[in-house]
């Protein structure tokens, strides 16, 4: 059995084959252990500019983590308990964990069915909710195809639109980044993210002046200034100086670590291209292919094939948002047929920089042997 060899085994990620940015990520620690300055120092004020500069935006406001980013962004632009949020419910129920910790409602609008994000033609349906905000999730690290149009409706009708950028860090349309479009850009830069921290760590991103100065508010108790709780729904969310070096000393190589995992993702399309497989819409730059992710009828058999071929895979997302059961939800099963549809079909491969070409045809070959 070669999946019995953990050596073998293709994996669905590895971090350190990612950093040939180690020596200045070590210099960067260093330097903030000879600071001395732990919170909210110089560290995160230079990230933050260079961060905001990379996505072409004002301002970046850094946080704790990409819930964080989501949550207070959807405070931040005036979302309150009750009101309605629409977003999709196959982004693996981060836009709705956000939503319930303010008590709202999340309201799930279906997608796509080629690219799997929110879909602008289902939007006008849901007017009437009188929506607070909408979450448009660039899933997969795809630049969602709608985002023009669901911007327009959201704007004719005064709806702020939220951008969850935490699989999409560098994805660029035109001249725009992810993040630069809406209202808000949220970002989160856990270890696997496209840019990862040695850590947890946050983001946002936005051109209104009004909503970063709230944004830094939040994320320190709601303070205005020193002891004076002006800002209800504040907390600490701070992402600390050591996460803000690595980050700083890691974002010249996004890009560059981006077009690697396009790399990856144009030889799976390539190898897949005559197989009864669904695959990513699009492999130009406003994907970032933070998972390659394909569609397949007969999933349980095309993992376990995978499996004894040492491949590992994964399943982004199982469950739907609207059939969890963490949190009751009005919306019953069947009421949307394309994101039902696609939580029983996707399977992630292996896709990441770093992955070697060995493991890249290995994987290739696992795959088509699956269907003879
Ligand atoms: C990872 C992720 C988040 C949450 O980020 P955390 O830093 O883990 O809180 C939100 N949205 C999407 C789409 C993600 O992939």
């Amino acid at each position: 059995m070669r999946n019995s060899h953990l050596v073998d085994i293709v994996p669905m990620f590895r971090s350190k084959r990612q950093d040939q940015s180690d020596a200045s990520v070590q210099e960067a620690i260093n330097a903030v252990l000879e600071s001395r300055q732990y919170v909210l120092g110089n560290q995160v004020k230079q990230f933050e500019e260079r961060f905001a500069e990379f996505c072409g935006t004002n301002h970046c406001v850094s946080l704790a983590n990409g819930t964080d980013a989501l949550e207070l962004a959807l405070r931040a632009v005036g979302v309150t308990p009750g009101r309605f949020v629409l977003l999709a419910a196959n982004a693996g129920f981060y836009g709705s964990t956000a939503v319930r910790l303010i008590g709202a409602v999340p309201h799930y609008i279906d997608i796509d069915q080629r690219s799997l994000t929110l879909s602008a033609g289902a939007l006008d349906a849901h007017r009437g909710l009188r929506p607070a905000a909408v979450i448009v999730t660039h899933l997969y690290g795809q630049l969602a195809p709608d985002l023009e149009k669901i911007l327009n409706w959201a704007e004719a009708n005064d709806i702020p639109v939220i951008e969850d950028c935490a699989q999409a860090h560098g994805a660029t349309r035109g001249s725009k980044r992810a993040g630069s479009f809406g209202t808000v850009g949220c970002f989160s830069f856990y270890p696997t993210k496209n840019l990862g921290g040695y850590g947890d760590g946050g983001a946002i991103v936005t051109n209104e002046d009004e909503t970063a100065s709230k944004m830094k508010q939040l994320r320190q108790y709601g303070w205005s200034t020193k002891y004076v709780n002006a800002l209800p729904g504040g907390r600490n969310s701070r992402l600390d100086e050591i996460q803000a070096a690595i980050l700083r000393a890691k974002l010249p190589y996004l890009d560059k670590c981006n077009a690697l995992r396009r790399e990856v993702a144009a030889r799976y399309a390539a190898a897949f291209a005559d197989l009864p497989l669904m695959l990513p819409v699009s492999l130009e730059e406003d994907y970032v292919a933070h998972l390659f992710v394909v569609r397949v009828s007969d999933r349980n058999a095309f993992r376990d094939h995978l499996k004894n071929a040492g491949v590992s895979t994964d399943i982004h997302y199982p469950i739907p948002d609207h059939q969890q059961a963490a949190y009751p939800c009005d919306q019953p099963r069947d009421a949307l047929p394309v994101t039902e549809a696609a939580c029983e079909s996707v399977v992630s491969l292996p896709c990441f920089p770093g992955i070697s070409s060995d493991e890249v045809d290995r994987v290739i070959g696992a795959v088509r042997t699956f269907f003879g």
